[in-house]
Parts: C-alpha cells; sequence; structure tokens
C-alpha cells in the first residue's frame, strides 16, 4: 500500500516553487501577493487561513490578512472584495469560507475578479474548467489532480466513484476525472445522499474520492482489493485521550480500510496541505499571467 502523502509531497512542490519565485523575482521584483479575507472567529476557518499564510512565507510569497467581526454587514463585505480587486499589488485573493448566516456567499463569490479568483470559484472559472479552458481551478480538486499526477496514479479508462456533489469538492472533481486529460479519462460515477445501493457502486471503482464530511463513512465492505482512496473529508471527532480533547479523522474508516488499498490519502496530512500548494500555484499563475 502506498500511502499518498500530502505532506511531503507538498514539502517538495513547495520547494520547486520557491526557487521559481527567487529566479523570477530576483531581486527587482515584488513577489507574489495572496490576500485572505477571514471574517468572525470560527477556529476551523482561523486555522485555515493561518496555514495559508504560512505556506506563503514557505515559497517567499507576499500575505495579507484582513480580518473582519462577524457582525460586517454585506456591503461592506463587498467593498473590500472590490477594493482587492482593484489593489493592484494583489494578485490573487480568498475569502475564507463558510461566512455568517447573514451573508449571501454567491452574491459575494460573484463580486470577485475572475483573474484573482484563487480558490477557482467564481463561475467564470467553473465554466473554463468545465470547458477545459485555461483558468484557476477549485484548489481542493486542483490539488488532488496534482497528487495523483506526482504518484503516477493510473486513472486512464479506470471506475472513479466520488461521494459528494458539492460545489468545491465532489462535482469539480468528479468533471476533471471525467475530462481527457492525464491524470483523468475516468469513467465517473457521482454518488451523493440519495444515491441507493452505494455499497455496490464503492465496490466496483477503482478509484473513491470521498468528500462527504461524515467521520469514518467508508468502511471496510464497501472497498475491493487495490482500490486507490483519496479521503477529502476532514472531520472532528471527540477523543478525550488527545490534548485537545478532540482529533481530526476523515470520511474513510483509515484503519480498517488501508491494508485493502493499493494507495490512499491519510487525514490528516492528504489532501489538506495539497489544497494549500494548489492555492499557491493558482497564485503564482494570477502573477505570471501564465496557465
Ligand atoms: P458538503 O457538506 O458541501 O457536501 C457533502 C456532500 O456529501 C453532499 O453533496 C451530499 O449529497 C453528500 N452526502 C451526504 N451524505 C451522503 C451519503 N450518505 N452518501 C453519499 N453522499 C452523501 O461538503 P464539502 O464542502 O464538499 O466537504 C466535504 C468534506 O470535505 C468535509 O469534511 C470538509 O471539511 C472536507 N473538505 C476538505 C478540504 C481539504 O482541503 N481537505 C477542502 C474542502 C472540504
Amino acid at each position: 500500500m502506498i500511502l499518498l502523502d500530502g505532506n511531503k509531497l507538498s514539502a517538495l512542490i513547495r520547494k520547486e516553487m520557491s526557487i521559481n519565485v527567487m529566479d523570477y523575482c530576483g531581486k527587482n521584483l515584488k513577489p507574489p501577493h495572496l490576500a485572505a479575507v477571514l471574517v468572525g472567529n470560527n477556529p476551523a476557518s482561523q486555522a485555515y487561513v493561518r496555514n495559508k499564510i504560512k505556506a506563503c512565507e514557505e515559497v517567499g510569497f507576499a500575505s495579507s490578512l484582513i480580518k473582519m467581526p462577524d457582525s460586517i454587514s454585506q456591503n461592506e463585505l463587498l467593498d473590500i472584495v472590490k477594493e482587492l480587486n482593484q489593489n493592484p499589488e494583489v494578485n490573487g485573493y480568498i475569502v475564507q469560507l463558510p461566512l455568517p448566516r447573514h451573508i449571501n456567499e454567491e452574491e459575494i463569490n460573484l463580486a470577485i475578479n475572475p483573474t484573482k479568483d484563487v480558490d477557482g470559484f467564481h463561475p467564470n472559472n467553473f465554466g473554463r474548467m468545465a470547458l477545459g479552458m485555461p483558468g484557476f481551478l477549485p484548489a481542493t480538486p486542483m490539488g488532488i489532480m496534482m497528487m495523483l499526477d506526482r504518484y503516477q496514479i493510473p486513472t486512464d479508462g479506470t471506475h472513479c466513484v466520488v461521494l459528494g456533489r458539492s460545489n468545491i469538492v465532489g462535482t469539480p472533481i468528479a468533471l476533471l476525472m471525467s475530462k481527457k486529460t492525464k491524470p483523468g479519462n475516468a469513467t465517473v460515477t457521482i454518488a451523493h445522499s440519495r444515491t441507493q445501493h452505494l455499497a455496490e457502486l464503492t465496490r466496483s471503482a477503482q478509484i473513491i474520492i470521498a468528500a462527504l464530511g461524515i467521520p469514518h463513512f467508508v468502511k471496510e465492505d464497501m472497498v475491493s482489493p487495490g482500490t486507490v482512496i483519496i479521503d477529502v473529508g476532514i472531520n472532528k471527532i471527540e477523543d478525550p485521550s488527545h490534548p485537545k480533547g478532540y482529533r481530526l479523522v476523515g470520511d474513510v474508516d483509515f484503519e480498517k480500510v488501508k491494508h485493502k488499498c493499493s494507495a490512499i490519502t491519510p487525514v490528516p496530512g492528504g489532501v489538506g496541505p495539497m489544497t494549500i500548494t494548489a492555492l499557491l500555484q493558482n497564485t503564482w499563475k494570477a502573477y505570471t499571467g501564465v496557465f
């Protein structure tokens, strides 16, 4: 079984990127600049943004964090987005999700300039992805594709079952896996909360991509020998033996399933770091204009 180590692979790719940044920018050019807008005090969002800022430092990018209170209004947040769209110092930016309930996420997403949309959530970029045109791919699916590519996991002609149909993970990764690309060329089934006979489907898959947000959902009896499993889930479960009182687990029952797999991502340390590395790559593309 190959452990698809997102930490190790990310460290390698980020090292390559830092060399590119030094070569390209030298002493005279300003480095790429990623900005992040963080609204409220959601601890998970705070941790994600912290990791993104830290990753920028690792590769030699500039970064800035715009922290706003939960009480921010729709118009105030739209004003920040407009400012970032116009700020020539900022090459790309993200508005960390989820946003408070009173904020209309769709309206915020639509206001982001697609040329700075390094999360790849704007319909312009989503449409480009669907049509196979250059643009920003959403960071998590892009990170998964990078991982399959670098580990040289064969995908051509395989049956890939994607669990989950969200706009940020399930639907785009299903689309990318079905494209006439490498990795890609898979026959894809998208399963969701209404799917019947799920275990039969997953047992017929050579690749399973789990993005449901349900801890340990994929069990041993749902997986055939030799399957490749990409576990996107990040779930907090109580664990009194852990200093924090909880730990993070994926959507796959890793310990029971791993011996059946030919390759599997751990949680944490699998797709998570790859997502951030993909975000850095998108920022680099925004900066150089080369896609
Ligand atoms: P979401 O809640 O938007 O979507 C969940 C999907 O799972 C839905 O489409 C739903 O139909 C499907 N689903 C629910 N029950 C199901 C069932 N019984 N069988 C099949 N499908 C079922 O979630 P999301 O935003 O796509 O995130 C999914 C998970 O991935 C979460 O744990 C999230 O924290 C994690 N995530 C991780 C990263 C990362 O970088 N590693 C990035 C984004 C999301």
